[in-house]
Protein backbone atom coordinates (compact mmCIF):
# COMPACT_ATOMS: atom_id res chain seq x y z
CA UNK A 1 0.00 0.00 0.00
CA UNK A 2 1.27 3.29 -0.62
CA UNK A 3 -0.17 6.87 0.21
CA UNK A 4 -0.16 8.59 -3.03
CA UNK A 5 -3.89 9.19 -3.75
CA UNK A 6 -6.93 10.40 -1.68
CA UNK A 7 -8.80 7.56 -3.76
CA UNK A 8 -6.53 4.63 -2.64
CA UNK A 9 -6.82 6.25 1.26
CA UNK A 10 -10.85 6.08 0.61
CA UNK A 11 -10.85 2.63 -1.24
CA UNK A 12 -8.93 1.38 1.65
CA UNK A 13 -11.39 3.07 4.24
CA UNK A 14 -14.19 1.09 2.22
CA UNK A 15 -12.49 -2.33 1.74
CA UNK A 16 -11.17 -2.93 5.62
CA UNK A 17 -13.51 -0.76 7.31
CA UNK A 18 -11.54 1.62 8.85
CA UNK A 19 -11.82 5.47 9.43
CA UNK A 20 -9.61 7.66 7.76
CA UNK A 21 -7.12 7.81 10.17
CA UNK A 22 -6.93 4.20 10.91
CA UNK A 23 -5.65 3.82 7.66
CA UNK A 24 -3.01 6.16 7.60
CA UNK A 25 -2.39 4.61 10.70
CA UNK A 26 -1.65 0.90 8.87
CA UNK A 27 0.12 2.72 6.62
CA UNK A 28 2.92 3.46 8.84
CA UNK A 29 2.96 0.27 10.82
CA UNK A 30 3.40 -1.33 7.36
CA UNK A 31 5.87 1.31 6.56
CA UNK A 32 8.44 1.31 9.52
CA UNK A 33 7.38 -2.42 10.64
CA UNK A 34 6.41 -0.98 14.03
CA UNK A 35 3.18 -1.89 16.41
CA UNK A 36 0.14 -0.10 16.44
CA UNK A 37 0.95 0.98 19.75
CA UNK A 38 4.65 2.14 19.01
CA UNK A 39 3.72 4.22 15.76
CA UNK A 40 0.38 5.96 18.32
CA UNK A 41 3.13 6.97 21.19
CA UNK A 42 5.87 8.22 18.08
CA UNK A 43 2.63 10.58 17.30
CA UNK A 44 1.84 11.57 20.74
CA UNK A 45 5.46 12.76 21.40
CA UNK A 46 4.83 14.30 18.21
CA UNK A 47 1.67 16.33 19.64
CA UNK A 48 3.46 16.79 22.82
CA UNK A 49 6.33 18.69 21.01
CA UNK A 50 3.44 20.67 19.72
CA UNK A 51 2.21 21.88 22.90
CA UNK A 52 5.54 22.34 24.33
CA UNK A 53 6.80 24.60 21.62
CA UNK A 54 3.09 26.61 22.33
CA UNK A 55 3.49 27.19 26.44
CA UNK A 56 7.37 28.00 25.95
CA UNK A 57 6.25 31.13 23.49
CA UNK A 58 6.48 34.46 25.58
CA UNK A 59 6.27 37.05 22.87
CA UNK A 60 10.10 37.87 24.06
CA UNK A 61 12.26 37.12 21.27
CA UNK A 62 13.07 38.59 18.08
CA UNK A 63 14.03 37.47 14.68
CA UNK A 64 17.46 37.27 12.97
CA UNK A 65 16.39 40.53 10.94
CA UNK A 66 14.43 41.55 13.53
CA UNK A 67 11.34 41.71 12.00
CA UNK A 68 9.42 39.41 13.20
CA UNK A 69 8.65 38.55 17.25
CA UNK A 70 5.38 39.98 19.94
CA UNK A 71 2.72 39.87 17.57
CA UNK A 72 1.65 36.51 18.82
CA UNK A 73 1.13 37.92 22.19
CA UNK A 74 -0.38 41.42 21.08
CA UNK A 75 -2.79 38.83 19.46
CA UNK A 76 -3.47 36.90 22.55
CA UNK A 77 -3.65 40.08 25.05
CA UNK A 78 -6.44 41.52 22.21
CA UNK A 79 -8.33 38.61 22.23
CA UNK A 80 -7.83 38.63 26.33
CA UNK A 81 -9.55 42.45 26.46
CA UNK A 82 -12.57 40.56 24.45
CA UNK A 83 -11.70 43.00 21.42
CA UNK A 84 -11.59 40.44 18.08
CA UNK A 85 -14.25 40.51 15.89
CA UNK A 86 -14.30 36.70 15.88
CA UNK A 87 -15.28 34.21 18.03
CA UNK A 88 -13.25 32.39 20.94
CA UNK A 89 -12.07 29.81 18.51
CA UNK A 90 -10.97 31.39 15.83
CA UNK A 91 -8.99 34.52 17.79
CA UNK A 92 -7.45 32.12 19.37
CA UNK A 93 -6.24 30.05 16.43
CA UNK A 94 -5.08 33.04 15.03
CA UNK A 95 -2.93 34.27 17.97
CA UNK A 96 -1.50 30.37 18.27
CA UNK A 97 -0.84 30.42 14.54
CA UNK A 98 1.20 33.69 14.91
CA UNK A 99 3.03 32.72 18.22
CA UNK A 100 4.59 29.14 16.61
CA UNK A 101 5.16 30.39 13.10
CA UNK A 102 7.22 33.00 15.14
CA UNK A 103 8.73 30.57 17.32
CA UNK A 104 10.26 28.93 14.32
CA UNK A 105 11.03 32.39 13.00
CA UNK A 106 13.49 33.00 16.35
CA UNK A 107 15.26 29.25 15.62
CA UNK A 108 13.16 27.72 18.83
CA UNK A 109 11.95 23.85 18.07
CA UNK A 110 8.54 23.58 16.24
CA UNK A 111 7.16 20.51 14.78
CA UNK A 112 7.42 20.86 10.69
CA UNK A 113 3.60 20.12 9.48
CA UNK A 114 4.56 19.41 6.51
CA UNK A 115 7.36 21.99 6.69
CA UNK A 116 9.33 24.45 9.20
CA UNK A 117 7.47 27.52 7.34
CA UNK A 118 4.27 26.47 8.20
CA UNK A 119 4.49 24.74 10.95
CA UNK A 120 1.83 27.05 12.79
CA UNK A 121 -1.20 25.93 10.58
CA UNK A 122 -1.96 22.67 12.04
CA UNK A 123 -1.30 23.01 15.60
CA UNK A 124 -2.94 26.57 15.61
CA UNK A 125 -6.61 24.99 14.78
CA UNK A 126 -5.64 22.09 17.01
CA UNK A 127 -4.05 23.56 20.49
CA UNK A 128 -6.91 25.59 21.49
CA UNK A 129 -9.50 22.53 21.22
CA UNK A 130 -10.24 20.27 24.57
CA UNK A 131 -9.20 16.92 22.57
CA UNK A 132 -9.20 13.68 23.74
CA UNK A 133 -6.33 11.75 23.26
CA UNK A 134 -8.23 9.71 20.66
CA UNK A 135 -9.15 12.42 18.88
CA UNK A 136 -5.45 14.19 18.95
CA UNK A 137 -4.53 10.29 17.02
CA UNK A 138 -7.55 11.01 14.59
CA UNK A 139 -5.88 14.46 13.44
CA UNK A 140 -2.67 13.99 13.57
CA UNK A 141 -2.69 10.82 11.38
CA UNK A 142 -5.46 12.16 9.17
CA UNK A 143 -3.69 15.61 8.57
CA UNK A 144 -0.04 12.90 7.84
CA UNK A 145 -2.31 11.42 5.52
CA UNK A 146 -3.34 14.25 3.51
CA UNK A 147 0.38 16.02 3.94
CA UNK A 148 1.62 12.31 2.64
CA UNK A 149 -0.43 12.59 -0.35
CA UNK A 150 0.13 15.99 -1.44
CA UNK A 151 3.78 15.21 -1.61
CA UNK A 152 3.76 12.41 -3.29
CA UNK A 153 1.31 13.79 -6.08
CA UNK A 154 2.55 17.20 -5.92
CA UNK A 155 4.68 19.16 -3.25
CA UNK A 156 4.81 20.36 -0.01
CA UNK A 157 7.79 22.87 -0.48
CA UNK A 158 7.61 26.39 -1.63
CA UNK A 159 10.80 26.15 -3.32
CA UNK A 160 9.62 23.53 -6.21
CA UNK A 161 5.54 24.72 -5.60
CA UNK A 162 5.29 28.31 -4.52
CA UNK A 163 3.54 29.03 -0.61
CA UNK A 164 0.19 27.32 -2.22
CA UNK A 165 2.40 23.70 -1.49
CA UNK A 166 3.57 24.86 1.72
CA UNK A 167 1.14 26.75 3.44
CA UNK A 168 -1.70 25.08 1.27
CA UNK A 169 -1.04 21.74 1.78
CA UNK A 170 -0.51 22.92 5.89
CA UNK A 171 -3.61 24.07 5.53
CA UNK A 172 -5.62 21.13 4.03
CA UNK A 173 -3.81 18.74 6.50
CA UNK A 174 -5.49 20.72 9.05
CA UNK A 175 -9.22 21.15 7.24
CA UNK A 176 -8.98 17.23 7.11
CA UNK A 177 -7.84 16.79 10.94
CA UNK A 178 -10.99 19.17 11.68
CA UNK A 179 -13.54 17.24 9.75
CA UNK A 180 -11.85 13.92 11.11
CA UNK A 181 -12.51 14.83 14.65
CA UNK A 182 -15.91 16.35 13.97
CA UNK A 183 -16.88 13.27 12.90
CA UNK A 184 -17.05 13.64 9.08
CA UNK A 185 -17.08 10.74 6.40
CA UNK A 186 -13.48 10.00 3.93
CA UNK A 187 -15.61 12.06 1.48
CA UNK A 188 -16.51 15.28 3.68
CA UNK A 189 -12.50 15.26 4.59
CA UNK A 190 -11.92 14.68 0.79
CA UNK A 191 -14.10 18.31 -0.20
CA UNK A 192 -12.34 19.41 3.08
CA UNK A 193 -8.48 19.21 1.90
CA UNK A 194 -9.87 20.07 -1.79
CA UNK A 195 -11.45 23.39 -1.14
CA UNK A 196 -8.09 24.52 1.26
CA UNK A 197 -5.98 23.67 -1.68
CA UNK A 198 -8.11 25.38 -3.95
CA UNK A 199 -8.52 28.98 -1.91
CA UNK A 200 -4.73 29.13 -1.97
CA UNK A 201 -3.84 27.89 -5.53
CA UNK A 202 -1.51 29.92 -7.22
CA UNK A 203 -0.13 31.57 -3.73
CA UNK A 204 3.76 32.55 -4.24
CA UNK A 205 6.46 32.04 -2.34
CA UNK A 206 8.23 35.28 -1.70
CA UNK A 207 10.37 35.46 1.44
CA UNK A 208 12.03 38.80 2.23
CA UNK A 209 15.63 38.39 2.24
CA UNK A 210 15.22 34.53 1.96
CA UNK A 211 14.78 34.31 5.46
CA UNK A 212 10.90 32.49 6.38
CA UNK A 213 9.67 35.80 8.29
CA UNK A 214 7.70 38.09 6.20
CA UNK A 215 5.21 37.12 4.87
CA UNK A 216 5.74 33.45 6.47
CA UNK A 217 4.28 34.03 9.94
CA UNK A 218 1.48 35.61 8.85
CA UNK A 219 0.48 33.37 6.11
CA UNK A 220 0.44 30.76 8.49
CA UNK A 221 -2.83 32.83 10.05
CA UNK A 222 -4.93 32.40 6.78
CA UNK A 223 -3.53 28.74 6.41
CA UNK A 224 -5.54 28.07 9.31
CA UNK A 225 -8.47 30.22 8.91
CA UNK A 226 -8.71 28.69 5.57
CA UNK A 227 -8.53 25.48 7.25
CA UNK A 228 -11.46 25.99 9.40
CA UNK A 229 -13.82 27.70 6.70
CA UNK A 230 -12.96 25.07 4.86
CA UNK A 231 -13.63 22.28 7.10
CA UNK A 232 -16.78 24.04 8.16
CA UNK A 233 -18.12 24.14 4.71
CA UNK A 234 -17.62 20.17 4.38
CA UNK A 235 -19.20 19.70 7.60
CA UNK A 236 -22.48 21.65 6.39
CA UNK A 237 -22.60 19.02 3.44
CA UNK A 238 -20.45 21.89 0.86
CA UNK A 239 -18.98 19.62 -1.89
CA UNK A 240 -15.47 20.95 -3.74
CA UNK A 241 -17.03 20.66 -7.41
CA UNK A 242 -13.17 19.33 -8.60
CA UNK A 243 -12.34 16.17 -6.83
CA UNK A 244 -9.74 16.19 -4.45
CA UNK A 245 -6.67 14.23 -5.94
CA UNK A 246 -7.55 16.82 -9.41
CA UNK A 247 -7.00 19.66 -7.18
CA UNK A 248 -3.80 17.96 -5.78
CA UNK A 249 -2.91 17.79 -9.65
CA UNK A 250 -3.68 21.10 -10.77
CA UNK A 251 -2.04 22.52 -7.46
CA UNK A 252 1.20 20.42 -8.37
CA UNK A 253 0.92 21.84 -12.26
CA UNK A 254 0.69 25.20 -11.50
CA UNK A 255 3.78 24.61 -8.89
CA UNK A 256 5.67 23.70 -11.70
CA UNK A 257 4.83 26.20 -13.94
CA UNK A 258 5.14 28.94 -11.59
CA UNK A 259 8.60 31.16 -12.43
CA UNK A 260 11.39 30.63 -10.38
CA UNK A 261 11.23 34.30 -9.03
CA UNK A 262 8.17 32.85 -7.05
CA UNK A 263 9.36 29.58 -5.62
CA UNK A 264 11.62 30.74 -2.31
CA UNK A 265 14.49 32.47 -4.72
CA UNK A 266 13.67 35.85 -2.90
CA UNK A 267 13.73 37.45 -6.22
CA UNK A 268 9.72 38.18 -6.93
CA UNK A 269 6.99 39.42 -5.17
CA UNK A 270 6.99 40.91 -1.36
CA UNK A 271 10.79 40.22 -1.58
CA UNK A 272 11.30 42.59 -4.76
CA UNK A 273 9.71 45.57 -3.09
CA UNK A 274 11.92 48.29 -2.30
CA UNK A 275 11.08 47.35 0.87
CA UNK A 276 12.03 43.93 0.69
CA UNK A 277 15.52 44.85 -0.96
CA UNK A 278 16.49 47.37 1.61
CA UNK A 279 15.92 44.52 4.21
CA UNK A 280 17.60 42.31 2.11
CA UNK A 281 20.60 44.87 1.59
CA UNK A 282 20.83 45.74 5.36
CA UNK A 283 20.84 41.99 6.43
CA UNK A 284 24.02 41.97 3.75
CA UNK A 285 25.91 44.46 5.20
CA UNK A 286 25.77 43.41 9.14
CA UNK A 287 26.89 39.70 7.64
CA UNK A 288 29.90 41.69 5.88
CA UNK A 289 30.31 43.29 8.99
S1 LIG B 1 6.48 32.38 1.55
FE1 LIG B 1 7.79 30.62 1.07
S2 LIG B 1 9.16 30.38 2.84
FE2 LIG B 1 7.39 31.64 3.48
S3 LIG B 1 5.87 30.18 4.31
FE3 LIG B 1 5.37 30.50 2.15
S4 LIG B 1 6.47 28.81 1.13
FE4 LIG B 1 7.39 29.00 3.15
Amino acid sequence: MALNSMREIFRQMEQERLAFWEVVLAYDVEERQVSPEESKAKMLLTWQAMQDAADAYTGQRRSVSGLVGGDGMKMRQYNLRGESMLGEYVSSVIAEALSMAESNACMRRIVAAPTAGACGVLPAVLLPLELTQRQVLEALYTASGIGAVIASRASIAGASGGCQAEIGTASAMAAGALVAIRGGSGAQIGHAVAMALKNLMGLICDPVAGLVEVPCVKRNVIGAVNAISAADMAMAGIQSRIGVDEVIEAMGQVGRRMPVEFRETALGGLAATPTGKAVKERMQKAQNR
